[in-house]
């Protein structure tokens, strides 16, 4: 390894070398990624796991994945199934560690019964609300539980019979005695263990007691001999307790917890609770739609793990909470798929094109380049023939100043395929064109004039009668709103939802190699994007695309600016 890829490139990282370099945990480096099974991964989860497990890669350690559920009401062995393959899928691999907060239950037990005979925890009656009126606020002292005082004995016992069942939900919660009077409102006493009389996913009635997200993510990590423990800034205000907890327990393994700023997007949600409310409420088809930031909704659009990886990568890791822009993560996506999608012509708004001296019982097969960037991807050929499609708006009848492509008398080449001349346009009863009538030159095959007399632009065709129908289905940020949700929604984020996010495109056609082309695949449409393959409604001759994302509009640009450049 050079010095160059040697150097820390952020602070966690920083931390990870020196403890390292000092010896500590035996320079040991053992990591996790912790999410709760109560919905499916997404992009913000994609930077905490480059992260975890990129540092246990780089410092030859090792990244646990650790399902964190103790919440029985939440949690579904659908999600699990889901954050195992999506992980896999973004190509991390946790070897033989993979592990469950809910096999821990017995040993919190024990801790939480290890506190109470310290007497650092004690049986509560209060309710919910009591609870969190009791608390104080952050000017405001709390007030000490009626319940604080109660003998160790009395605590063993309710905290037994809590566990055998004998009291309703909510009756009781166990909770660590610590300070009332604390700055810090989680070290008030914090509920450590609550009464939920439901199924868990995994150890079904075994127990009607579950710990909290306090009690059961520390404690796990030191059962798991986990040396860095990464999380994100909203857990800063816990890590006294995190601490708290292992010290008065006395576990011998005492990790450090790190805080990082989360992932915040530009015209995203990125919180499972709102995008649950999404899928719940119909407003996205589902955890996959192509417009929801989930792993498995990049993932159908299109998104590559190289892309994803790249982009965790390319926003680094700060502790200060910012908002990256949408379009970084697009600009990652165009960058790979650059490189190795394979080139294709597709017209999304068709409008026939005649070549009147073209013959009618005549067809040629012509040479298509698969991939400029890539040599290696070879050509293939690509039908011609008398009738045509072209895109609708690469035509005008009365073609503003810069407007360079198709217009009455003005001759364009036709990609791989020769200069055509448009002589005559052919409109229905209300004035919408429907026809061109063009004549090619026989001379210019392959795109090129032997006179060298020149075009001044190249658009794309398919040939009408081998062309395949196929639906697009265009996207825009599903949000209007920069940061739905914001005072500009009245806090409410579902009010910019974006009713232009999904267009879908019937009358499409696309070049015939792509009639069969595999779900999943990617293709970059020249002139249009990428696009790929739909996983879901795909169909062998009824190809079903997402566009994946654009590429530089620039006759869009000269339009905003009032036309001021030519066009490519
Ligand atoms: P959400 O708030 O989106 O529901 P969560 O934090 O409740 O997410 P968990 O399943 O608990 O979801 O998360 C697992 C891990 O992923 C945690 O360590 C958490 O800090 C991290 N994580 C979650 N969201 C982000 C994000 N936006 N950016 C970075 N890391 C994140
Ligand atoms: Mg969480």
């Amino acid at each position: 390894m050079s010095e160059e890829t040697k150097r820390p490139r952020d602070f966690i990282r920083e931390i990870v070398t020196a403890d390292c370099a000092a010896g500590k945990n035996a320079g040991r480096v053992v990591t996790r990624f912790p999410p709760e099974p109560n919905g499916y991964l997404h992009i913000g989860h994609a930077k905490s796991i480059c992260l975890n497990f990129g540092i246990a890669q780089e410092f030859g350690g090792v990244c646990h994945l650790r399902m964190d559920d103790s919440n029985p009401l939440t949690e579904d062995p659908e999600y699990v199934q889901a954050i195992i393959d999506d992980i896999r899928w973004l190509g991390f691999d946790w070897k033989d560690k993979l592990f469950y907060a809910s096999d821990y239950y017995e040993k919190l037990h024990e801790f939480a019964v290890r506190l109470i005979e310290k007497g650092k925890a004690y049986v509560c009656d209060l309710s919910a609300d009591e609870i969190r009126e009791y608390r104080g606020t952050l000017t405001q002292p709390g007030k000490e539980s009626p319940y604080r005082n109660r003998s160790i004995e009395e605590n063993l016992d309710l905290f037994r019979r809590m566990r055998a069942g004998e009291f309703p939900d909510g009756s009781r919660v166990l909770r660590a005695m610590i300070d009332m009077a604390s700055p810090n409102l989680n070290m008030r006493d914090p509920v450590l263990y609550r009464i939920i009389h439901a199924p868990h996913y995994r150890r079904g009635d075994a127990w009607c007691v579950y710990p909290t997200y306090d009690m059961t993510h520390g404690q796990s990590d030191s059962i798991e001999g986990i040396t860095h423990s990464i999380c994100t800034l909203e857990f800063e205000d816990h890590r006294p307790l995190y601490d708290w907890l292992i010290d008065e327990i006395g576990l011998p393994c005492h990790p450090q917890q790190i805080e990082f700023a989360r992932l915040n997007l530009t015209y995203t949600v990125m919180s499972k609770r709102k995008l649950l409310i999404l899928v719940d409420e119909g407003l996205v088809s589902g955890w996959d739609d192509p417009r929801v930031p989930t792993i498995r909704g990049l993932r159908r659009r299109g998104y590559t793990p190289e892309a994803i990886r790249s982009f965790c990568e390319r926003i680094g890791v700060a502790k200060a909470n910012s908002v990256v822009d949408i379009a970084l993560l697009e600009h990652c996506l165009r960058e790979d798929l650059n490189k190795r999608a394979p080139r294709v012509m597709a017209v999304l708004d068709p409008v026939r094109v005649v070549i009147e001296n073209y013959p009618a019982d005549r067809f040629e097969e012509l040479d298509a380049v698969n991939n400029p960037e890539d040599e290696a991807m070879g050509s293939r050929k690509i039908p011609f023939s008398r009738v045509l499609y072209i895109e609708r708006d690469d035509f005008r009848e009365d073609p503003p100043k810069k407007f360079f492509r198709l217009a009455p008398g003005r001759e364009v080449r036709l990609r791989y395929a020769y200069y055509i001349r448009c002589e005559r346009v052919v409109k229905d009863a209300r004035g919408e064109v429907v026809e061109l009538r063009c004549t090619y030159d026989p001379e210019t095959r392959g795109g090129w004039s032997p006179d060298g007399r020149k075009v001044k632009a190249t658009i794309h065709w398919v040939s009408a009668s081998h062309a395949v129908p196929a639906e697009v289905r265009l996207y825009e940020h599903l949000f209007t709103n920069p940061n739905p949700g914001d005072e500009a929604d009245d806090g409410d984020f579902k009010r910019s939802l974006n009713p232009n996010s999904l267009r879908v495109l019937k009358g499409c056609q696309v070049e015939p190699s792509l009639a069969s082309a595999a779900p999943g695949s990617i293709f970059q449409f020249e002139r249009k994007g990428y696009f790929c393959v739909d996983t879901k409604d795909s169909a062998p001759g009824k190809p079903v695309f997402n566009r994946s994302v654009t590429l530089k509009d620039i006759w869009a640009r000269i339009e905003q600016k009032g036309g001021a450049q030519a066009e490519e």
